[in-house]
């Protein structure tokens, strides 16, 4: 099968590698569609996990082979897979702080070598503790592409808990590319009253166009400022950091109130950053994160996500075959003012009515 290779920085292959072997418990997923997310693409620009491996976690696709025992799915059904599930038992599971479980750091998708997801490939082999309990069925009419975005909503989902928003309070999101624009409606979901700052206007319009009126065009405009004129000077009770810049931490601290809340949710990179403490021992701000999925909140991604509770597909610009992953990856690792959600569509050939979830 073919599949795209990442061999060392930077560089992503189109090679052919064997179809993965399935055994009991697993099931064999044949890929028509997988977001390229940021966090892969961290990865292939810092070199910071070994190589080779095969990326890939946001998949949606139809079940090739279930391996002996596996009762729930049959070849044909239409699912999307979650990469990752904590085992509920550790002490970091039972603190609710799945990402720090070590069965979750465990990745039980893979299209060969270290498992890594392996979406970016034609079939990926799904292990057996995600099939019993990461392994969503897609209903009928509900795309491929809609299907494909369950975990990254799950992760916004997780950063709006977070956040503990009350309805009523006013929220600034600092970023509009395709994750900031879900915290968006999520929050907007949960009550807030939410105002949307990006530097391309492109992405203000999408995010207009999905109800997001209050948009602050940061190329022209002073964020801060603008959220303070908008809140009789004090900042907003909320800002949520949805770009990767560090750069960008200090206006989000300043553009929260006094006892306001900051949350990262972009910065997956280490190093180090000048924050003003008085900030947040006397102003009282808390500046607090989010990362990855969490499984309380499975059953609530699934929903909002085939209840089209938001048209997700809208937010995807750019669709590429398997074959030219790299292009695909390039792009969303530098992402233009025309550039949304990247997804890479092995299933870009398959038949209309498999696409639309109707059985042959
Ligand atoms: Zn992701
Ligand atoms: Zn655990």
């Amino acid at each position: 099968m073919l599949a795209a290779v990442y061999r060392a920085v930077n560089d992503v292959r189109l090679e052919t590698v064997p179809v993965p072997q399935i055994g009991a418990g697993e099931l064999l997923l044949r890929v028509h569609t997988c977001g390229a997310c940021g966090t892969d693409l961290k990865k292939i620009a810092t070199g910071s996990h070994s190589a080779p491996r095969i990326f890939g976690h946001e998949t949606s696709g139809v079940v090739a082979a279930v391996g002996p025992g596996v009762r729930q799915f049959a070849p044909g059904d239409r699912v999307v897979v979650f990469h990752h599930i904590p085992c509920r038992q550790c002490y970091y599971c039972l603190h609710q702080t799945f990402a720090q479980c070590a069965t979750y750091k465990k990745v039980g998708c893979t299209a060969g070598f270290e498992p890594s997801g392996g979406g970016f490939a034609e079939y990926v082999r799904v292990m057996d503790w995600i099939v019993e309990y990461g392994t969503v069925r897609i209903p009928q009419g509900i795309s491929f592409e809609q299907a494909c975005f369950v975990e990254p909503v799950n992760t916004c989902m997780k950063g709006i808990e977070t956040l503990r928003l009350r309805a009523g309070e006013t929220v600034l999101v600092i970023g509009q590319g395709p994750i900031g624009i879900i915290l968006s409606v999520l929050a907007r979901r949960g009550g807030a009253s939410v105002i949307t700052s990006d530097l391309y206007p492109e992405r203000l319009k999408i995010a207009k166009s999905l109800g997001l009126q209050n948009t602050v065009d940061a190329s022209k405009d002073d964020v801060v400022n603008v959220i303070r004129a908008q809140t009789e000077g004090r900042g907003a009770d909320a800002v949520i950091l949805a770009v990767g810049s560090n750069s960008l931490i200090r206006s989000a601290m300043e553009a929260a109130r006094p006892g306001g809340r900051v949350l990262l949710f972009a910065q997956t990179q280490r190093g180090e950053v000048v924050i003003d403490p008085a900030a947040i021992c006397v102003d009282e701000k808390a500046l607090v994160g989010s990362y990855s999925a969490s499984v309380d909140l499975q059953d609530d991604s699934v929903q909002f996500v085939m209840n089209r509770e938001m048209e997700l597909e809208r937010l995807i610009s750019h669709r590429f075959p398997l074959q030219e992953s790299a292009q695909a990856l390039e792009l969303a690792a530098h992402p233009q003012p025309s550039s949304m959600k990247i997804v890479i569509q092995p299933g870009n050939t398959w038949k209309r009515e498999t696409w639309e979830g109707n059985k042959q």
